[in-house]
């Protein structure tokens, strides 16, 4: 699992398993769903990103495809969140491995699928406290 911005933490970010690309975390720990009032507006800010900055692209009948970065989406969350009929069958279609809670382009295992210029501005600046902890740690050791 790597880190989405330019320094690779490796450990760190494959031990926490990439929570920073589980942009779709609409249930608590006890399963209930906790996305009502954000989550479609949330779905929608990240295509703009990632549509900006060359992940996504769309069909001529409006389905998310890969962008010049020719790296097709793993999910579309617009139907991988659907609570709907439509949005169970788009479910069932996809494989067991895809963790719709994550961007469409995290793989669960190996993180984040785009070329680094490929992947939205916010997610080369971003860090976890965890992160930011480390970096101190590591820095304060090197002294
Ligand atoms: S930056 Fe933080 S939240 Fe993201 S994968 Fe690494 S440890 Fe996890
Ligand atoms: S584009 Fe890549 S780094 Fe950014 S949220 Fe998606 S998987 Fe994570």
């Amino acid at each position: 699992m790597t880190h989405p911005n330019d320094i690779e933490r490796y450990e760190l970010c494959n031990e926490c398993g990439g929570l920073c690309c589980a942009l779709y975390l609409a249930h608590d720990e006890d399963g209930a769903y906790i996305g009502e009032g954000w989550l479609e507006e949330y779905i929608e800010l990240w295509i703009e990103r990632l549509s900006a900055s060359g992940a996504l692209g769309f069909d001529a009948d409006g389905r998310m495809v890969a962008g010049t970065a020719g790296i097709e989406p793993l999910h579309d969350p617009r139907l991988s969140h659907r609570p709907d009929a439509v949005g169970e069958a788009y479910r069932a279609t996809l494989p067991g491995w895809i963790d719709v809670r994550k961007c469409q382009f995290c793989h669960p295992e190996t993180g984040c699928l785009l070329p680094r210029e490929f992947r939205a501005t916010i997610c080369g600046e971003w860090v976890c406290e965890l992160w930011e902890t480390s970096a101190a740690e590591t820095n304060g050791a090197s002294r």
